[in-house]
């Protein structure tokens, strides 16, 4: 007996707006559709399991078929299965219940996802593709009727007696002439690979030739024939779910070679497993990261029940954890919502802090337990751990414990530990510790030479963001400061009450200044004459910190920053009082050769800065052949 019916809404066709709306994701119809088989299948095993089923299980997979001639895809699952009456229950009404509201609400809506499921329109998503859409059901109780449900997108239905002998569900979906992409076994493949590669059943798409043993020759060696076996496309125990006890190191870096092929070996992983206060598994892998260039954010897939959602988990993880990779798997994050509601929500936000903890923790655990390994993948962490220590305060607190800062001669030490180290010659007269460092060792190879002989020590920070790291470190540490070591002469980087004598009278120091101005005779150098050891280079042109930072950050930052970007540079040529050839400079008569070895002195403190270029660098060149 087959009986018509009017789908439960009152919008009077619901479909064209599915489609509608829905156009640019319509590949996840198959996500709906086979996670609805999986469930069926899922339930059914429950149900086994409670003894509320007691038939035979037999072999418990989905089946997905493509049928080119037919222009049919078929979806079949020997789950739970459904009454005619279920069909009419669950199909019918109660994925309409909430239609009008849905037409409302989503008339402006971009994403399917957000719409898809919070309708219960899962099972609807098929007529994305397909123009007709049959069910045939038998249902796992005893006694029950095969049931079959046609529907062409339109709100009529029919429901009547159908064909099916075994237990479960076919979804048969007559693909519409817009959709006929998806009548392709690889894109098919493509798309089950995507979303349904982790599904805890087996999936079943297509077949692939096997070789197999089939007996032995005449000489005893084993023969092999070819064979066509079903492929099953899904690994059913992805390693997020399994007990971390019950895996070795190898497992973890296969299956992120799976995640990411051709990538490098993970420095390391953290297994995440929760499932109160909300449920929460995942594997999340540190990559190697050399540089900002290399970092790649969207890299972590998100599963909800071990269907795959989205790579898009900006809002769901904290910002700096975007670098990682892997895998997380909750039903606790809210799919189906918009981005400023995913935001509030309170177990993203609960979320977010447990892994930011997780991360923290982890970190911590590896530091304590080999601290020489830690070092070696700081090059590969550090700037993850800066920026995370920059962009979320708790981070901050546990990560000050072990992040490590590196100096010049390769040594590596934390940030207590290295304010104890240079406490003692490094504190200037008001008391400040005065952190120095560079930004460059190649090219501020003589200010180092020049602190290191006056027992300073020097750290290397040499990545963009160091700047701001160097910053925060300022703000949050009491009493440090930090100086690049180009930003004065190194006597004058920490500042003491010790005085050296000057070897110069008032009167010569005049001259000079007087002498070294005119022979620079450019703008933007302001000479003054310091006494320095005699050792030390007779000329050495230096910025101050602040302007240069200052101008650093104008060219990463625009707004008022950009402002101090437009100030000429303005450096600082000390000239060393003490030194034999300012004494040489004074005692020759001619005015011609003093400018002369003035601005040769000058000229070299340039170059050892590597700020010595085009014609400037020709005319010295020519200068130097001359004097020897
Ligand atoms: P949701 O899955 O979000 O509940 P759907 O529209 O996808 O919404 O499905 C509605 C209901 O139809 C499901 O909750 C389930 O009870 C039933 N159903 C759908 N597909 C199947 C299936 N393959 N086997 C058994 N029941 C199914």
């Amino acid at each position: 007996m087959q009986e018509k019916g009017t789908i439960s809404i009152h919008t009077e066709n619901i479909f064209p707006i599915i489609k509608k709306f829905l156009y640019s994701d319509n590949e996840i119809f198959l996500r709906e559709l086979v996670s609805n088989a999986t469930d069926a299948i899922q339930k059914l095993k429950r149900l086994s399991s409670l003894g509320q089923y007691n038939g035979e299980l037999g072999e418990l997979q989905v089946a997905v078929k493509l049928d080119k001639e037919n222009k049919t895809i078929t979806i079949s699952d020997n789950g739970i299965g459904m009454t005619a009456e279920e069909i009419k229950k669950y199909i019918n009404q109660i994925a309409f219940s909430g239609a009008t509201e849905f037409v409302e609400k989503f008339k402006d809506a971009k994403d399917a996802n957000e719409i898809i499921g919070k309708f219960g329109l899962g099972f609807y998503s098929a007529f994305m593709v397909a123009n007709v859409v049959e069910i045939q059901s038998l249902s796992y109780t005893e006694g029950a009727e095969p049931a079959k449900w046609v529907c062409d997108g339109s709100t009529e239905f029919e429901i009547g007696a159908g064909s099916k002998t075994s237990r479960g569900t076919d979804i048969i979906l007559h693909i519409n002439e817009e959709s006929e992409e998806f009548l392709d076994e690889h894109k098919l493949h493509q798309i089950l690979d995507k979303y349904c590669k982790f599904l805890p059943v087996p999936i079943k798409f297509g077949t692939r030739t096997e070789s197999q043993p089939d007996g032995e020759d005449a000489e005893g060696k084993t023969q092999y024939k070819s064979v066509e076996v079903d492929n099953i496309i899904n690994d059913t125990t992805p390693i997020w779910t399994k007990a971390p006890s019950d895996l070795a190191d190898e497992d973890y870096k296969k299956f992120y070679s799976e995640l990411y092929p051709f990538s490098e070996e993970p420095l390391f992983w953290i297994h995440l497993n929760v499932d109160y206060p909300f449920n929460l598994t995942g594997v999340l892998y540190f990559p190697k990261v050399k540089n900002e260039l290399d970092l790649q954010r969207n890299k972590i897939k998100l599963f909800s029940r071990q269907v795959f959602i989205t790579d898009e988990v900006k809002d769901i993880v904290p910002e700096f954890l975007m670098l990682l990779h892997g895998v997380i798997d909750s039903p606790d994050i809210p799919l189906n919502v918009s981005r400023s509601f995913l935001q509030a929500d309170s177990n993203v936000k609960k979320i977010n802090s447990y892994i930011t903890k997780k991360v923290a923790d982890k970190l911590s655990e590896l530091f304590k337990k080999d601290r020489k390994e830690f070092e070696d993948k700081w090059q590969d962490i550090g700037l993850f751990v800066k920026y995370g220590m920059l962009s979320e305060e708790k981070f901050y607190e546990k990560a000050k414990e072990y992040a490590l800062l590196q100096n010049t001669a390769k040594e590596y030490y934390t940030i207590e530990e290295y304010k104890t180290r240079i406490q003692d010659l490094q504190t200037d007269k008001e008391g400040t510790l005065v952190i120095l460092y560079t930004s460059d060792a190649e090219r501020h190879d003589s200010y180092i030479k020049a602190a290191n002989n006056k027992g300073y020590d020097v750290l290397v920070m040499d990545s963009p963001i160091d700047l701001h790291f160097i910053s925060s470190l300022e703000q949050k540490l009491e009493k440090v400061a930090f100086k690049r070591i180009d930003a004065d002469i190194a006597d004058k980087l920490i500042e003491k009450d010790v005085k050296v004598d000057h070897v110069l009278t008032e009167d010569e120091t005049k001259k000079v200044t007087s002498i070294f101005e005119k022979a620079i005779s450019r703008g933007d150098m302001n000479v003054s004459v310091e006494s320095l050891s005699a050792d030390d280079m007779p000329v050495t042109v230096t910025m101050d910190e602040f302007m240069r930072r200052m101008k650093d950050m104008s060219k990463t930052g625009g707004g008022m920053m950009g402002m101090y970007g437009m100030l000429p540079d303005n450096y600082k040529v000390s000239v060393n009082g003490n030194h034999k050839l300012i004494e040489k400079i004074l005692k020759t008569t001619d005015e011609a050769e003093q400018a002369k070895l003035a601005k040769h002195a000058f000229d070299l403190a340039l170059l050892s800065h590597g700020m010595l270029k085009g014609k400037d660098l020709t005319e010295f060149l020519t200068r130097s052949v001359s004097l020897i």
